[in-house]
């Protein structure tokens, strides 16, 4: 593939910030993550949010033995693609207006593949947790410290409750770090992949614990016991964090995930 910048001067075009456009160069990323989408279980389709300059598109309608659907906002690489790949349906504007549920069902078990777009990599993480019950796997790049937040484990720097949420939802692994050269332009800082793999355990109710964990991270100024008494005040807080063997003085981020699910009984 052409380079991203000889591609935009073709269609005269930068790169936009305000979109999060920075495009992969490195074919060795582009195959890593490209298997990563396509091996497991067989989805039924693969959606690609943001394919850019279709860097990953390449590879993916190739290696795909199922339909590819592309999620692009910027009109023209939306303009670009169609003429690339004018066998793949490119659903052109903003990804999280998309009726992904309604879209989601009709296809029923979708795989994801996305270098996303950074500053909605958050918002986007939710649309997918909404879905998760028609998602097979899901490949991510994010910004690294946002990756390692969904990684992090009780006592590393960046646990919370992110991190909680996430492994609730998802089994989460790390493919590597991409370096800033990975991409045109560079961004300020590494990215990171991942693989999520939707768990859907039966014994736990994770809508509940979700709503208790967000509830005690709410102010991290604020004791953890403060934060949940506003958030459920019918609940004795004291006794059931003394029924945990946890201080009244407890930080929500010195929960591990084991805890906060026995701590979500007392709802
Ligand atoms: N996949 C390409 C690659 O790896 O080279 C591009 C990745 S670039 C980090 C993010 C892409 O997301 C851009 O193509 C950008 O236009 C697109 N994008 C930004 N905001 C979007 C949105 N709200 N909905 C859909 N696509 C969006």
């Amino acid at each position: 593939m052409a380079h991203p910048k000889e591609i935009l001067a073709k269609l005269n075009a930068n790169a936009r910030k305000s979109l999060s456009q920075n495009f992969l160069t490195s074919p060795h990323w582009a195959e890593i993550l490209t298997n990563a989408v396509t091996e497991g279980e067989t989805p039924k389709a693969i959606w690609e949010i943001g394919p850019g300059l279709g860097a990953l598109t390449q590879l993916l309608v190739k290696k795909a033995t199922v339909p590819v659907t592309l999620f692009e906002y910027d009109r023209k690489l939306s303009a670009f693609l169609r003429e690339e790949y004018p066998e793949t349906p490119l659903i052109e504007g903003d990804v999280l207006k998309a009726p992904l549920e309604a879209l989601a069902k009709k296809a029923n078990r979708i795989a994801v593949l996305s270098n996303l777009p950074y500053h909605l990599s958050s918002p986007i993480f939710f649309k997918l947790v909404d879905i998760k019950p028609f998602l097979t796997r899901v490949v991510l790049t994010f910004q690294k410290e946002f990756a390692q937040r969904l990684l992090a484990k009780v006592g590393q720097e960046s646990y919370g409750g992110l991190s909680i949420v996430a492994q609730l939802h998802f089994k989460i692994t790390s493919l590597g770090t991409l370096p800033s050269g990975a991409f045109y332009p560079a961004p300020s800082i590494a990215s990171e992949a991942v693989i999520l793999e939707p768990l859907n355990p039966t014994d736990l109710d994770v809508p509940k614990i979700c709503k208790l964990i967000k509830a005690g991270f709410l102010h991290p100024r604020k004791k953890m016991v403060s934060n949940l008494k506003q958030a459920f005040p019918n609940v004795d807080w004291e006794q059931a964090l003394a029924s945990q063997s946890l201080s009244t003085n407890a930080r929500a981020e010195e929960l591990s995930e084991a805890q906060w699910i026995l701590l979500s009984q007392a709802l």
